[in-house]
């Protein structure tokens, strides 16, 4: 059995560094009496209202979002109360939680706690000698790993590009054995979709997450491409496709506003996905509602959830108590995992589980705001989540996780 060791924390620094929008976010470093152990936190563009909140400064540095009190935090408060002392993973996040005080993180910043409750995992895992993987699969008491899924976001929409998109992420699913071999089918449809970009005119610059971010007029175009490139790979049947609708994002005054100027009400939009998941071949639609419209996800998940995904996050935000709330209602059958919007890596794991009592997949995820952290991917390995999303093959702070998972690949295989 997998067992991890507490660890004695001899001093903790953090800086400001900036993430892949260029907006500043949290850097920890914790040390021990052997080593140090960097950690850095991601941010997202399209946030759940339930999320943790992320401390920013306000005033003019960087149009307010400064992280500059989070890192005083981090480096006076909290170092200060951890300095000397010896935690295991549980205890430090506890005493991080107690330490801030309030129920959404607000008063330290959920981006400093995290900041040091993955610096910590690291530390934890590294004076263990594990590495950070197995590290988070001990912490959920599992000793064998499964990789995941992996998913790329090939097309951006939604408030990750400006391409008039209403759905904010078209992910390639491919089936293959290994982690190396989906992103090499990936990688083969990627290449196709550049090509049938340029054929038809449109630009091959990319958003957010590195996907393409073509202006291609609505949902179906965009669904079209790329069955079409699927086929110019040779990989009909191998390569499936799954939607992040993020669907808050086009949610107001009680009507959806989809793209190409059309309008819905939740059931047309329901009626939609449905039409959708017959045409084309689609595994999995992501936040399909606004972000508290429990009844239309429920029925929806009524309807389709016995052949595809649906997954909460705006919804559920990695909060343990909305998880609770989604099995009560039979809500989503997959829960999105992103350590941030909850604060600590405890916490994250707790939500995990939870929905995996639930008999829900879990879909681990990068934000669109990301670092060179590969942390997503160890924590996707050590859960043995079912799926991973870290965008598409572009991008030095997307492919890392996807490189990390490779890694990790072939250090199970050896
Ligand atoms: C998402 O919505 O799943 C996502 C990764 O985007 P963001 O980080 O902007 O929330
Ligand atoms: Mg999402």
């Amino acid at each position: 059995m997998l067992k991890t060791m507490p660890a004695t924390i001899t001093n903790l620094s953090a800086r400001e560094i900036l993430d892949s929008r260029g907006m500043p976010t949290v850097e920890v470093t914790l040390e021990t009496e052997h080593a140090s152990y960097t950690a850095s936190v991601p941010s997202g563009a399209s946030v759940g209202s339930s999320e943790a909140h992320e401390l920013r400064d306000g005033g003019e540095r960087f149009g307010g979002k400064g992280v500059l009190k989070a890192v005083g935090n981090a480096e006076g408060e909290i170092a200060a109360a951890l300095r000397g002392q010896t935690f295991d993973q549980k205890s430090l996040d506890a005493r991080l939680r107690e330490l801030d005080g309030t129920a959404d993180k607000s008063r330290l910043g959920a981006n400093a706690l995290l900041g040091v409750s993955l610096a910590f995992a690291r530390a934890a895992a590294g004076e263990a000698g594990m590495p950070l993987y197995a590290y988070f699969g001990a912490l959920a008491g599992y000793e064998k790993f499964t990789l995941p899924q992996l998913c790329f976001n090939v097309l951006n929409g939604g408030k990750h590009a400006d391409s008039g998109l209403a759905v904010q992420e078209f992910l390639l699913v491919p089936k293959a054995p290994s982690g190396a071999q989906q992103i090499e089918l990936a990688a083969a449809v990627i290449a196709q979709l550049r090509t049938l970009l340029v054929e038809q005119g449109h630009s091959t610059s990319v958003g957010d997450e590195g996907g393409f971010a073509a202006r291609l007029g609505t949902s179906e175009k965009a669904l079209d491409m790329l069955v079409e490139a699927i086929a110019r790979a040779n990989a009909v049947g191998k390569v499936s496709i799954a939607l992040d609708a993020a669907a808050s994002d086009f949610y107001k005054d009680g009507s959806y506003m989809l793209d190409g100027g059309r309008t819905r009400t939740a059931p047309e939009l329901a009626a939609w996905y449905e039409g959708l998941l017959e045409k084309y071949p689609l595994v999995s639609i992501e936040d399909p509602f606004n972000e508290d419209d429990w009844d239309s996800f429920a029925a929806f998940t009524a309807r389709v959830g016995a052949h595809a995904r649906v997954v909460g996050d705006d919804l559920l935000t990695t909060n343990p108590i909305r998880i609770e709330e989604a099995g009560q209602k039979g809500a989503v059958n997959t829960v999105l995992i992103k350590p941030n919007q909850i604060g600590t890596v405890s916490e994250a794991l707790e939500a995990s589980l939870l929905a995996r009592s639930k008999g829900w997949a879990l879909f681990a995820s990068h934000r669109s705001g990301e670092t060179t952290d590969t942390a997503i991917a160890d924590f996707a390995a050590g859960l043995s989540c079912e799926y991973l999303k870290a965008g598409s093959l572009c991008r030095g702070e997307r492919v890392c996780k996807y490189n990390r998972i490779m890694e990790i690949e072939a250090e199970l295989a050896r």
